[in-house]
């Protein structure tokens, strides 16, 4: 293990990262803060035009500081095909994927009562399932490499649920499940699995809420403001350096102190 002097506290020079869902939002704050920190990032989501954009602002970003370098990855994890061509284009490009965010996520919000099948599928799909797939996909090579950081972006919805919600909130403690289960399967190697758990973050998801929603999410948040994807982008980089090595099976709440839970 290298050592854990202040200065290395996230210090990932020379990893390899992949996050999903980083063409915008906190997808695309947890590619930079892991390239600012030296990380090699593979950025994936859907649409390439954006992607494009976060790697260029990453290129300029570390230029500076020669630090981390960023590739763009068309990925659709809705299909287990696309996970799987990017999960071997990734491997044969880089060599290794050290570090997994998995922060690509959706919401199709509506009353349980009205709810649509096909809005409950989409949802489990999105944000579990492919988690579950790409973490699959990736597993075998980080398991012989004995270091492995996997790092699952779940919710406050998922610890406390949500009216209009279920099939969001089902999918977020579901995470939460599947990231305990894999930390006790992998530990063994020198892979931790945690999740991070935000709260009401400003990012276009939740720039669709009206003024109504966003004062009664407001009212539910002791430090009076929303999160920022920054906020979220340092607890995963911190959850991926070295200084976390013995943290593992964790939900990391950055949610302003929206819930409080064990
Ligand atoms: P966002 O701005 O809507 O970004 C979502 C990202 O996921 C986009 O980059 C999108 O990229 C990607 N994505 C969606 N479907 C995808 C698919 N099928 N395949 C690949 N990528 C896909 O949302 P955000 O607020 O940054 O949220 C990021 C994560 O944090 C989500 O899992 C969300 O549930 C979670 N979260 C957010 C908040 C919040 O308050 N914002 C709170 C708790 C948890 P493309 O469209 O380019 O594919």
């Amino acid at each position: 293990m290298r050592g854990l002097e202040e200065k290395d506290m996230a210090n990932l020079q020379g990893r390899i990262a992949l996050v999903t869902g980083a063409s915008q939002g906190i997808g695309r704050a947890c590619a930079l803060e892991l390239a600012r920190a030296g990380a090699t990032v593979a950025l994936a989501a859907r649409n390439e035009a954006k992607l494009a954009e976060v790697v260029a602002e990453i290129e300029a970003a570390v230029k500076h500081n020669g630090s981390g370098q960023a590739a763009a990855f068309a990925l659709d994890v809705a299909s287990q095909d696309s996970i799987k061509s990017v999960a071997k284009a990734v491997l044969e490009r880089f060599g290794k994927v050290e570090i997994l965010v998995n922060n690509a996520g959706i919401t199709r919000d509506g009353l349980m009562m009205a709810m649509k099948r096909a809005d409950w599928d989409d949802v489990l799909e999105t944000n579990l399932t492919g988690a579950f797939l790409l973490t699959q996909a990736l597993l075998r090579p980080m398991l012989k490499n004995r270091w492995g950081r996997i790092i699952n972006i779940s919710s406050v919805v998922g610890r406390t649920g949500q009216a209009g919600q279920v099939n969001y909130a089902a999918s977020k403690a579901g995470m939460i499940g599947l990231t305990r289960s894999m930390a006790r399967e992998v530990a063994s190697r020198g892979i931790t699995v945690n999740a991070v758990a935000p709260g009401y973050i400003e990012t276009p998801m939740t720039a669709v809420l009206d003024e109504k929603q966003r004062a009664a999410m407001m009212a539910q948040i002791p430090l009076g403001r929303a999160g920022s994807d920054l906020e979220i982008a340092k607890a995963v980089a911190f959850l991926a350096s070295d200084a976390a090595g013995y943290i593992t099976g964790h939900v990391l709440d950055v949610n302003g102190g929206m819930f409080m839970g064990g």
